[in-house]
């Protein structure tokens, strides 16, 4: 995983002292411990589980799954969603704390995949339901390709405003509950 890189945060006196600003520190405290909510719907949530294992032992960058949304900031949709499956996505999505943060894995999540033509029963596009930060294509996405798109939203965090991230999700509240 390629350095974040931190301006102020990286500037040291020659004394060792770190000096950085609140913002900046929030952002840093936040990207090095977002805690996933397991949802997966479909085959692609079999590369998701993987990362979990030793193999690509994601918690190493502060990774932690968790089963209950109160407990998650970030959700990694990981397979077809169903129109039936949506409105619990979306209350999922709602009883997450803020910040919070979408990944879109794959590509039924992303545009309905196989099923955007003929299916009666499939969400064509998941951010028509949630706004998504990082789009991940693929059938399935490899687990390197999730480690790259969680490096995408750390490096997305890393340059954040933290009072605007929290003034355009409350905008966006609507969004979800116009789609229920
Ligand atoms: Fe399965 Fe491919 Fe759809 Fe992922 S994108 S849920 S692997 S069919």
């Amino acid at each position: 995983m390629t350095s974040i890189d931190f301006p102020l945060l990286n500037r040291r006196t020659q004394n060792s002292v770190i000096s950085t600003t609140p913002n900046e520190l929030s952002n840093w405290t936040r990207l090095s411990s977002l805690w996933p909510l397991l949802y997966g719907t479909s085959c692609c949530f079999i590369e998701f589980a993987s990362l979990i294992g030793s193999r690509f032992d994601f918690d190493r960058y502060g990774l932690v799954p968790r089963s209950s949304p109160r407990q998650a900031d970030l959700i990694l949709t990981a397979g077809t969603v169903t129109m039936k499956m949506a409105p619990s996505l979306v209350r999922l999505y709602e009883q997450m704390p803020e910040p919070k943060y979408v990944i879109a894995m794959g590509a039924c999540t992303i545009t309905g995949g196989m099923f955007s033509t003929d299916s009666y029963s499939t969400v064509r596009g998941v951010d028509k339901l949630i706004p998504v930060d990082v789009y991940l294509p693929g059938c399935p996405p490899k687990p390197e390709a999730v480690i790259e798109a969680i490096t995408k939203l750390r490096k997305k965090i890393s340059r954040e405003i933290y009072a605007d991230r929290i003034r355009s999700h409350r905008t966006n509240r609507s969004f979800t509950t116009n789609h229920k």
